[in-house]
């Protein structure tokens, strides 16, 4: 029997354009863990960006924001990761300025976060030059004090929303019938929506990245909803291997070979085709300068040789197998695109996505890095700013920091008017 429909999260949730915000000091979890260059500056703005629609809502009706967020990994107060660039960028995008704290608990930030008045920003300091951010139950103190800075709380942080940190359920959870889903999350949603429930056939997902393990879930859960699979980059390579073809050096988890033919069985008996790369690139070192031959998988990989990126072969078949996509999901680059000579595969695949006549959803950081360097990111009907987060909503149709938003029912605490 086919399974009922999953009901949009966000249509059950509270949204952000519910509420009435004048005079309201607003907690918003932001995600601006953006890519950084060598020497600090932003890379790339698009989760910046995207940010905005929320911010100027909330200012534009008289009230205050106070944004957080974390950036990268940083083990303790790090400064390298501090969020000052952000506020930098922010400040010019909203062409207003940005008040920058130096931390994200403690006195002064509750001094600033207190003497906000209607209009004006704040940016609270990374998340995670505190651990409890990672790990609430470490000290649940952290949450608390986040949530006293708020009389609201907004989460726009779709990218970090598969975790069930002290920014995103935590905080929540002292928001009752005023934790709501801000703009960009409603978005996300809604587009990931249309992917779990009612795609336009044929469905497909091109699945690339380095590890199988870590897409497995999401790998086994598409099966019964799309119309056939790609598999590119390092996770083709445990695929090879399970089949019994040599694999010379490639990137390969040798522990999910049983899983990964039983997910090969699946697809074959529930009649998804898999498409896997018929020709590969290969190299003699794992660098840009390596020496690099074109072979057939199943002539086997020599010892000393890795694969790095699909073939020519591969791109036209590809391409062909896509032209009567309805809708299609990319997830992961089927190459070492960070390398310029086997980059090409993945850039290939971003300008076939990108002129196909289909829905198009591009998820994850190196997918949308390849799509948002080509200057595509126009030409995909949606282009994610959460891989992890994308991934497991597609598998289990729910991520933690959504199911800690206040349910529309509880609006009437707090309606408009
Ligand atoms: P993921 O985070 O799992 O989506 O993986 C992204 C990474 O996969 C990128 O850094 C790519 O360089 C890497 N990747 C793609 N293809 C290969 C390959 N054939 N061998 C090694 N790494 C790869």
């Amino acid at each position: 029997m086919a399974k009922p429909p999953i009901p949009s999260p966000t249509s059950r949730k509270l949204c952000l354009q519910d509420l009435a915000l004048t005079g309201k000091k607003v907690l918003v979890r932001v995600d601006f863990n953006v890519p950084l260059n060598k020497d600090g500056s932003i890379s790339d703005d698009t989760r910046l960006k995207e940010s905005l629609p929320s911010i100027q809502h909330i200012l534009k009706a008289g009230a205050s924001a106070i944004l957080m967020s974390h950036l990268g990994r940083p083990k303790g107060k790090d400064l390298k990761f501090s969020l000052k660039p952000c506020a930098e960028a922010l400040e010019k995008l909203l062409g207003q300025s940005v008040q920058m704290a130096e931390d994200c608990v403690g006195e002064a930030v509750e001094k600033m976060a207190s003497g906000l008045t209607a209009g004006q920003v704040l940016l609270l300091e990374n998340l995670r030059f505190h651990p409890a951010e990672e790990n609430p139950e470490s000290d649940p103190s952290f949450a608390k004090q986040l949530a006293s800075f708020g009389d609201i709380y907004i989460n726009d942080a779709f990218a970090a929303d598969h975790r069930s940190h002290s920014s995103t359920t935590k905080v929540a959870a002292f928001f009752p019938g005023k934790a709501a889903a801000g703009f960009l999350l409603q978005k996300e949603i809604q587009f990931l929506n249309v992917l779990v429930t009612n795609p336009k056939r044929p469905f497909y997902a091109l699945i690339g990245g380095s590890k199988i393990s870590t897409k497995m879930g999401v790998l086994k859960a598409l099966i019964p909803k799309v119309d056939g699979i790609f598999i590119g980059g390092g996770m083709a390579y445990t695929l090879f291997a399970a089949q019994g073809f040599k694999i010379g050096d490639s990137i390969h988890e040798e522990d999910q070979i049983p899983t990964a033919l039983h997910f090969m069985q699946e697809c074959a008996s529930k009649k998804v085709p898999v498409w896997l790369p018929k020709d590969i690139v290969i190299a003699d070192a794992f660098n840009n300068d390596a020496h690099s031959q074109t072979i057939e998988p199943s002539k086997g990989i020599p010892e000393g040789w890795q694969g790095m990126d699909i073939g020519a072969l591969t791109l036209k078949e590809w391409s062909d197998a896509l032209q009567n996509a309805g809708t299609v999901f990319w997830n992961g680059p089927p190459g070492v695109f960070e390398m310029p000579q086997f980059a090409k595969g993945t850039e290939a695949i971003a300008k076939i996505l990108s002129l196909l006549h289909a829905t198009t959803v591009v998820g994850g950081g190196d997918s949308v890095a390849a799509v948002n360097h080509l200057h595509l990111a126009s030409k995909f009907s949606h282009v994610s700013t959460g891989g992890g987060a994308s991934l497991e909503y597609i598998e289990l149709g729910h991520l933690p920091g959504i199911d800690a938003l206040s349910e529309h029912a509880q609006i009437n605490l707090i309606q408009k008017g």
